[in-house]
């Protein structure tokens, strides 16, 4: 029988496709109760036959490990141990877990060697939990054939990493519309359903209708309801024109990218540039930190799709939810979102953006692309004049900041004396002036961007631009909404960048009003008691009424 799940809007398309489910060895101990003891003592068996023949085609110390791990799994201590949990009560992979545990202890108190090998263990619980239960522990899915992925949640290096012509669609139990899988899904074009409760509970297989824009889930669905599976969008070109307001003034519409690759799609939905080179998702799988050169080759790949439109490219913003291994601090930080990420990881060293920002200068010194440069997580006016100091002792002349710390909104005004111009990020900006972690579904409302408080500070940042005489955009996924585009508008925001989907109905919706309309509709939901009475009122006044 059919069922439908709900949950946030992550990236819009509706497609059906069966679930690849990736789970980690919590989640199927708590959510395959249903796994008998039988299936676990098979894919014991399975598991080290598998270990076996990998140790056959491996060498050296690796070959050794694999070996040890095949005949660890095949201890009949283990299975003994686990058979008696179980007749205790406890589900199969409960017993099982708890073995392990056992076992884990047992090795990691003899220390040396052995006690090195207590990790190994984990591995062994992952491949047997996941085998026993059907779901895939990779941190991708190896199959071919064309899926939908489900998950608790995924990592900022997953999702980078997705084929776009292989996922159909994600589902994440976990997740905002604002948190990194939505963002890199709406990049990618890959419709996307996130904070989404019950979706670990989709067996593996069992086809599930996804709709991104309505924020739902319908697994096992009917054939009628698959018939009335909404049209894959065709994404619009935009319009040869200009985006312009009914009276003429000017919104410039860009695009946020994490590489060449989604700068081509963006230039082919009709960005004119990019307004957020995201350039730290380039590095998420890298160990060692990139050359100079390779920095070079990537950015010049982003700048050579727009050769006479502009590129601000952010500088690295690692830290938080997107760490970079080859930056790993020696202390770990108890709030890693408030911690040193972005731009404070200057305190580790001036080469790492001296770097970046000399590959940016070379990189650009060879193409006419209007190139500027921004640094993520600026909070005060000194750290803004010298981050733009060190960019322009680069040979960068265009440099900015984000706005996306409350700090930086407020003192808008000071931090234009330094740089040329501002860009909101409203993701950040939301998170950090409602005390509510991006990610967590739960506070989706709080993280809401008609929340009026959210727009006050845009409004300060976009007046403080209009005085100084410089451009205020909004990178953040705000941008993205066509009736809030309109609000920015109104607010002052001249340039807006966006996930290159939204860029058809954004122009559109602009293309609908002149700019006192916009004016009236920012009024109305700057004074609104409330997101939803915002959006509401907005919406109800606005001459425009797509998605
Ligand atoms: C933002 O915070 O709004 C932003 C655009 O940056 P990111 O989403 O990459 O943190
Ligand atoms: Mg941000």
């Amino acid at each position: 029988m059919s069922r439908q799940l709900t949950g946030i809007a992550g990236s819009p398309g509706a497609v059906a496709g069966p679930a690849v489910i990736i789970a980690s060895s919590s989640d199927i101990r708590d959510l395959h109760k249903t796994v008998t003891l039988d299936d676990v003592e098979l894919a014991i068996t399975t598991v080290g036959s598998e270990l076996d023949r990998l140790a056959h085609t491996a060498t050296g110390e690796a070959a050794d490990i694999l070996s040890a791990q095949a005949m660890m799994v095949r201890d009949p201590a283990l299975a003994a141990s686990m058979r008696a949990t179980c007749q205790g009560g406890e589900s199969a992979p409960a017993a099982f877990s708890q073995a392990i545990n056992e076992f884990r202890s047992a090795l990691a108190a003899l220390g040396g060697y052995l006690g090195e090998r207590a990790a190994d263990l984990d591995d062994l619980e992952r491949r047997v939990l996941a085998t026993a239960s059907g779901a895939q522990l990779d941190a991708l899915p190896k199959t071919e054939q064309p899926h939908v992925l489900v998950a608790r949640d995924l990592a900022p290096a997953d999702t980078v990493g997705l084929d776009p012509g292989n996922v159909l669609a994600i589902i994440t139990e976990q997740g905002g519309r604002t948190s990194h899988t939505s963002v890199v899904a709406r990049g990618l074009g890959i419709p996307a359903v996130v904070g989404c409760p019950g979706a670990l509970e989709i067996a593996p297989d069992s086809l599930v209708l996804v709709d991104g824009d309505e924020g739902t889930v319908v697994v096992d669905p009917t054939p009628q309801q698959l018939r009335s599976l909404p049209a894959i969008r065709s994404e619009a070109t935009v319009p040869s024109e200009r985006c312009a307001t009914k009276d003429g003034e000017r919104v410039e519409l860009l695009a946020n990218v994490s590489g060449s690759a989604e700068a081509e799609r963006a230039a082919a939905l009709g960005a004119e540039g990019v307004g957020l080179l995201r350039t730290e998702l380039l590095y998420l799988h890298r160990q060692v930190a990139p050359t100079l050169e390779e920095q070079e080759r990537e950015y010049l790949a982003v700048f050579e799709v727009f050769p006479t439109g502009k590129v601000v490219v952010r500088t690295l913003d690692a830290g938080a939810d997107k760490p970079l291994p080859f930056l790993a601090h020696d202390a770990p930080e108890a709030n890693p979102a408030l911690g040193i990420r972005g731009w404070r990881l200057d305190v580790l060293g001036p080469k790492l953006f001296d770097d970046q920002l000399a590959a940016i200068a070379a990189a650009s010194a060879k193409v006419n692309t209007r190139v500027a440069v921004m640094a993520p997580m600026v909070a005060t006016a000194e750290e803004a004049a010298a981050f733009a100091s060190r960019a322009r002792a680069a040979g960068i002349e265009a440099a900015g900041s984000m706005v996306e710390v409350p700090a930086a909104a407020l003192r808008a005004g000071q931090l234009l004396e330094h740089c040329d111009f501002l860009c909101i990020g409203t993701n950040d900006l939301s998170q950090y002036a409602f005390a509510a972690d991006r990610g967590l579904a739960a506070l989706s409302g709080l993280l809401d961007p008609w929340q009026p408080a959210l727009l006050d500070l845009i409004r300060l940042t976009a007046a403080a631009g209009e005085a100084a005489g410089k451009l205020v955009s909004v990178c953040g996924e705000a941008a993205s909404d066509p009736l809030m585009a309109l609000v920015l508008v109104g607010l002052g925001v001249r340039s807006l960048s966006m996930s290159s989907g939204s860029l058809a109905s954004v122009h559109e919706a602009i293309g609908r009003h002149d700019l006192e309309q916009c004016r009236d509709l920012a009024a109305l939901a700057v004074g609104a008691r409330s997101a939803e009475a915002g959006r509401a009122v907005v919406k109800a006044k606005a001459h425009w009424s797509g998605k």
